[in-house]
C-alpha cells in the first residue's frame, strides 16, 4: 500500500478533531472585564519586563499580589485598580496580544472555558496624550487588537466575542461614539471563518453616582443601539449592583443585567417582569465582598432562592476574576460548599449561561452533561 494511502486512513478528519477539541471546554463566562480579568501574576510579569515604576514598591510577586487583590473600600476604590490595568493596556497595539492571549491560554486550559464575553471601554485604552476627537478615533483599532489576539490562538479554541462598554463618567460625546462604533462593528464576525472577537453587545460601566442625572442619557442610547441594529446588538448594563445603583429605567432596554442582585433582595416585585422578558442576572459573587455591596457568599441565597422561585434565570460569572484571584470554576465551588445554591441549581445556572450567551450557537457543549445530568 502506497505511504501516502496509508496515512490518510489513519488520520482524524480536521472537522472530526476539531470538534474533539472545542468539547473539553465546559463552561461559558458572561461578565469579565478585559481590566480585572488579568491574573496578577501575568500582570507582574509584564510589568518585570517593562521596569514597571510600580515595582520599586512592590519587589515580590507575594508582595504585589497581596497589594493587587486586598478588600476594597467601595465600588469606586475598587474601579481605581481597573484604571491602574488600563494604563498598563496602553497603547493596545503594543500591549493588547500579549494579554488578551494569556487570558485565552489560561481560560481555555485552566478555567474550562468554552465560551467567553470579554468587556472593555475602549476609550481607555487609546494613546492619552491624544485629544478626545483623536482618542475617539483609535477606538476602533483597540477592539480591532483584541480580535486579532483573540483569532491568533486556534489550539484553544474558545470562543470569545467583545461587549463594548460606556463609561458613567466619560463625557457623553465619547459614550456615544462607543455605541456608534458597536453598532458599526456588530456584524462583522458572522461570516468570516476563524475570525474570533467580534462584537456583539453594548454595555454601561463605572461609578454609580453620576447616573441619576444622566439616565435619559444612557436609556437613548441603549435604544438607538436596539433601534439601529434591529436587535442585533445586545444590551446589558452594571444596575441594581449596589443600593445606589437601582435605576428601573433602564430595565426595559436590556437583555441581561449585569449583577442585578438588588432586585430579588430589595425589589422583588420587579422579577416577574424580568422573568416574562427574559432578562437572566450577572451574578458575580466574589465582587460583592471586595466592593463591600455583602458581607459573606451565604447573603446571595436568597438571591438564588427568589429568582427560582419567579423564574428568572441567573448566569454566575467573575466580573474580575485576576483582581480577585477567583476563577469561575472555583465562583462556582465557593457557592456550593457553603449550600448558597445545589447541584441542581448549579446545573440551571450552567444552561443558562449558554442560553442567555450572545453569541453561543445551539445547545451547551456535550461534557456539561458531567455536572448537569439530574439524578
Ligand atoms: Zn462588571
Amino acid at each position: 500500500m502506497p505511504r501516502s494511502r496509508a496515512r490518510a486512513r489513519t488520520s482524524v478528519p480536521p472537522e472530526v478533531a476539531a470538534r474533539a477539541v472545542a468539547d473539553i471546554g465546559l463552561y461559558a463566562e458572561l461578565h469579565l472585564h478585559l481590566g480585572g480579568a488579568i491574573l496578577p501574576n501575568i500582570l507582574f510579569a509584564h510589568m518585570q519586563r517593562d521596569g514597571h515604576a510600580l515595582m520599586k514598591r512592590y519587589p515580590t510577586y507575594e508582595r504585589f499580589e497581596r497589594f493587587f487583590t486586598r478588600r476594597r473600600t467601595g465600588l469606586a476604590d475598587y474601579l481605581k485598580m481597573h484604571a491602574l490595568v488600563e494604563r498598563l493596556q496602553r497603547p493596545a497595539d503594543q500591549h493588547m496580544f500579549y494579554f488578551v492571549t494569556r487570558l485565552v491560554r489560561g481560560a481555555f486550559l485552566f478555567d474550562n472555558l468554552a465560551y467567553m464575553e470579554l468587556r472593555h471601554t475602549p476609550y481607555n485604552r487609546t494613546d492619552a496624550a491624544l485629544d478626545m476627537r483623536g482618542r475617539i478615533g483609535q477606538m476602533r483599532s483597540v477592539v480591532q487588537a483584541i480580535s486579532a489576539a483573540a483569532s491568533a490562538q486556534p489550539q484553544y479554541p474558545l470562543v470569545l466575542r467583545q461587549i463594548l462598554c460606556m463609561h458613567s463618567a466619560l463625557p457623553r460625546e465619547v459614550n456615544e461614539a462607543i455605541c456608534e462604533l458597536a453598532i458599526e462593528m456588530s456584524g462583522e464576525h458572522e461570516p468570516m471563518a476563524g475570525y474570533n472577537g467580534g462584537v456583539v453587545a453594548l454595555d454601561l460601566a463605572g461609578p454609580n453616582e453620576p447616573y441619576a442625572e444622566r439616565i435619559g442619557e444612557f436609556v437613548a442610547l441603549f435604544r438607538r443601539a436596539r433601534n439601529r441594529t434591529g436587535g442585533r446588538l445586545k444590551t446589558t448594563a452594571h444596575v441594581f449592583e449596589t443600593d445606589a445603583g437601582c435605576f428601573p429605567k433602564l430595565l426595559p432596554y436590556l437583555d441581561r443585567i449585569g449583577h442585578g442582585i438588588q432586585i430579588p433582595l430589595r425589589y422583588p416585585k420587579l422579577l416577574g417582569r424580568i422573568a416574562r422578558e427574559g432578562q437572566c442576572l450577572e451574578v458575580c459573587p466574589t465582587t460583592y465582598l471586595r466592593t463591600g455591596t455583602l458581607r459573606d457568599y451565604t447573603e446571595l441565597r436568597p438571591v438564588f432562592a427568589r429568582c427560582k422561585a419567579e423564574g428568572v434565570a441567573i448566569a454566575i460569572c467573575t466580573d474580575n476574576g485576576g483582581l480577585h484571584n477567583v476563577r469561575l470554576p472555583g465562583e462556582y465551588e465557593n457557592l456550593l460548599v457553603r449550600d448558597v445554591i445545589g447541584m441542581e441549581e448549579l446545573g440551571e445556572c450552567l444552561r443558562a449561561s449558554f442560553r442567555h450567551a450572545f453569541a453561543w450557537k445551539g445547545p451547551p457543549p456535550d461534557p456539561l452533561r458531567r455536572v448537569t445530568i439530574p439524578r
